[in-house]
């Protein structure tokens, strides 16, 4: 308190305001981030467009997880910013090294090569821990097992548009279990045989393959070959049970024994976008076509003036990646036989 009386008597004291928050239960669901100590600025930022733009009404928990030991200005600044709970893990070792049955001079070979040909992350193997972790290991991680739902957020996103409902209720009521803002299609040199290695998955476990999938979005050919479409898996909303379950986890060991996260490059965008595509049914897949998002270099801004106007959209309809040539969200639409937005043609 006497800090408090030493300000100036203009200065209101604005800690004390009440928090805005949405009437309404909560569901078991938190964000998680994966980060380092160095991300904090970029990571700050990113839960300040989260918090304006959604999580002030509704102060769901963050998750923030790291395979060093936070320190303690990363959890001072962003425990101030999140007005949920925040909670800090570290990752177990053997979730962010090389199994044993990988070849590491194999992998260091293909990191030179990859080198050479400019390839993006190529030469790194903190990218590719990562990738693998993202693809199998966070939804495991203690922390995790506590929720059922969860939104990934990473540094440096921005969010354009007001949220004034409970997305993730809505995934509930409407029985969806993965989303995404953005497609596109993967660099395939990062990925040569990992739809070999999907289709192996498959020939082995034809029990975990859903009937109405989304095979249209992932092949032209009826799963011969793949499209090399993704969702971008920087943002999602999804289930935990779902990556949680025998059906993913025996996808993912498969992949993971297969090699590629150190041999090639393997993304967790194609690697989650498979999995959803194939053992997912088709409608259990949600386009947040109203979650307006930047993630560099792509923008997700909808579709659709009045929209916009009314959620205090800041992004630029320009900007819109959604109906290019390289989005595969097109795609989407005709697969699911959903109307496009109005005034898309525009757009494109
Ligand atoms: P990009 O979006 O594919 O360019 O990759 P990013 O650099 O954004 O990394 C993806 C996510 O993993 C982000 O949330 C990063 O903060 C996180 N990340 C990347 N590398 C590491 C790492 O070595 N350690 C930790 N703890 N997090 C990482
Ligand atoms: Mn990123």
């Amino acid at each position: 308190h006497d800090q408090l009386q030493s300000k100036p008597s203009t200065t209101p004291n604005d800690k004390e305001l009440p928090p805005a928050t949405a009437s309404g239960d909560r569901m078991n669901a938190t964000f998680v981030t994966l980060a380092r100590n160095q991300d904090i600025w970029e990571i700050a930022k990113s839960i300040r467009h989260v918090e304006d733009r959604f999580n002030r009404k509704f102060n769901y928990d963050w998750v923030f997880l790291n395979d060093d030991d936070f320190n303690d200005e990363f959890k001072k600044v962003t425990s101030a910013l999140v007005s949920g709970k925040t909670k800090y893990g570290k990752i177990p070792k053997e979730h962010w090294s090389y199994p044993e049955w990988i070849d590491q001079n194999k992998a260091a070979k293909v990191r030179e090569d990859m080198k050479q040909k400019k390839i993006i992350y190529g030469d790194s193997v903190s990218y590719r821990h990562m990738c693998r972790y993202e693809s199998g290991f966070f939804f495991r991680h203690p922390l995790m097992l506590d929720y059922e739902w969860y939104w990934r957020v990473e540094p440096s996103i921005d969010l354009y548009c007001d949220i004034n409902y409970d997305t993730f209720k809505f995934m509930a009521d409407n029985k969806k279990k993965y989303s995404f803002v953005l497609s596109l299609y993967e660099y395939v040199e990062t990925i040569p045989t990992l739809w070999d290695a999907a289709k192996n998955f498959t020939k082995h476990y034809p029990q975990h393959i859903a009937k109405d999938n989304s095979m249209k979005f992932l092949s032209d050919d009826n799963g011969e070959t793949y499209t090399n479409c993704h969702f971008w898996s920087n943002f999602e909303i999804g289930n935990l049970n779902w990556l949680r379950s025998d059906a993913y986890i025996d996808f993912f060991t498969s992949l993971d024994h297969a090699g590629g996260f150190f041999y090639e490059r393997w993304g967790d965008a194609p690697v989650h976008s498979i999995a959803a595509g194939l053992m997912l049914a088709k409608d259990e897949i949600h386009f947040f076509n109203d979650i307006a998002y930047y993630h560099v270099p792509f923008t997700h801004c909808p579709t659709g003036e009045q929209y916009r106007l009314d959620h205090k959209c800041h992004c630029n309809p320009k900007d819109n990646f959604d109906w290019n040539g390289y989005s595969c969200t097109s795609r989407f639409y005709e697969m699911n036989g959903m109307q496009k937005p109005v005034g898309f043609e525009k757009e494109q």
